[in-house]
């Protein structure tokens, strides 16, 4: 059997996947089976931060695997505690701590804020207040996070104390924090899943401003957002504010799994020995690859994802067949007069791997996509969307 048939056979059908076998690749590029060539827009959605194969991060993890590949947390390990200074730089936050997953990551945000609310507050402080049209994850608790209705129809019942606001009204979002006793409000600065749209910037500041005064926390999910994506290395940077805890994956590790809830100072305390934990977490080859990836996002190149992602805009934004373009530094949702899909299929055909993201196109290239790639990616997303 090829990789086709062994995957239909013994892999669980939870993906519809294209029909495309990647064999390999280098930066933004990768090449199929038959050794067609892709300029890659959706880098492992939002993954290989720096590309496929990025010679660096490569160093760095084989560097690591020749020396320790694993020990239990019971151990101390260089790479872990570097990569956890530089994200306290980065975020301003004072602790961290690593799992595998941005699922993984809201769970132990959200185990974080229940411990800290019941302690300040009392027991009954437990309710997460999300946002409509949000994701968050696929583990029980991560999806009675995600307001979406369609995510929780097939596995009820779902952990309890969960609440659903609409995005962008504060005034609905601060009444249900108060009538809930929230322990914390939890939000993505951009929704990624649900279609790449960013917050307006006086909700998250109100939002920000009100979870200070009324001691309810605020979560920030940059599972999709963060580690440089949005042009800031946190989104949430862009709006000026700090939240009290941040969870971040996908691009972090580069292409390894690795995910980091991050603590701010009110929280910085709260996960106490036996409290959490996870076998893989900090994981010293994944830190290794993320500590290069990293310390690599620096205000140069940051500016460098925002004048790429200005770019796109300038490309996109009134070309015949798009309708309008969303999102934020190089996280860019299309929305186009043909269907997504059949915009993507056009794409695949021509040589452009892009994402789709509820009814819209979206694109997630690698941060250090060159501009003469990207440009090519874009001039066959224009012509697709004809
Ligand atoms: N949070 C956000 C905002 C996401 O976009 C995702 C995944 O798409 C997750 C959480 C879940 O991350 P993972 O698939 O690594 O568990």
């Amino acid at each position: 059997m090829n990789t086709k048939e062994l995957d239909q056979a013994y892999v669980a059908h939870t993906y519809a996947r294209f029909p495309i076998e990647i064999v390999k690749g280098k930066g933004s590029l990768v090449y199929d089976e038959t050794g067609k060539e892709y300029i890659d827009m959706g880098s492992g959605i939002g993954v290989t931060s720096f590309g496929i194969c990025d010679d660096v991060w490569q160093a760095a993890v084989t560097a690591q695997l020749g020396t320790v590949q694993h020990m239990s947390n019971l151990y101390y390990t260089a790479p872990c505690a570097k990569l956890a200074k530089l994200l306290c730089e980065k975020s301003g936050m004072k602790k961290v701590f690593f799992g595998n997953s941005g699922a993984e990551a809201n769970e132990g945000a959200i185990k974080a804020a229940r411990k800290y609310a019941a302690e300040k507050k009392g027991p009954e402080y437990y309710t997460i207040v999300t946002l409509k049209n949000s994701f968050h994850g696929r583990t029980l608790t991560t999806l009675a996070a995600t307001g979406q209705d369609h995510f929780h129809e097939l596995f009820q019942p779902l952990t309890p104390g969960f609440a659903y606001a609409d995005a962008n009204d504060l005034e609905g979002t601060k009444a249900l924090a108060l009538e809930t006793k929230a322990a914390a409000v939890m939000i993505e600065c951009v929704q990624g899943e649900g279609g790449v749209i960013a917050l307006d910037a006086d909700y998250v500041k109100g939002l920000a401003a009100f979870c200070k005064e009324n001691d309810v926390l605020l979560i920030v999910d940059e599972v999709q957002t963060g580690v440089g994506r949005s042009g800031s290395f946190y989104a949430y940077q862009n709006f000026g504010i700090l939240p009290d805890i941040v969870s971040s994956a996908k691009g972090l590790g580069g292409g390894l799994p690795l995910g980091a809830v991050l603590l701010g100072e009110k929280v910085e305390f709260v996960l106490g020995s036996g409290d959490h934990g996870s076998t893989f977490g900090g994981n010293p080859v994944c830190c290794a690859g993320a500590v290069s990836i990293v310390e690599r996002i620096d205000d140069a190149f940051l500016a460098d994802v925002k004048a790429k992602g200005e770019f796109v805009r300038e490309e996109l934004c009134g070309a015949p067949g798009i309708e309008s373009v969303t999102g934020m530094g190089l996280m860019v949702g299309i929305k186009t007069v043909k269907p997504a899909a059949e915009v993507v299929k056009a794409c695949m055909a021509n040589g452009v791997l892009p994402l789709t993201a509820k009814d819209k196109v979206r694109l997630l290239p690698a941060l250090n996509i060159p501009k003469d790639v990207l440009k090519k990616a874009l001039d066959v997303i224009k012509a697709a969307c004809l």
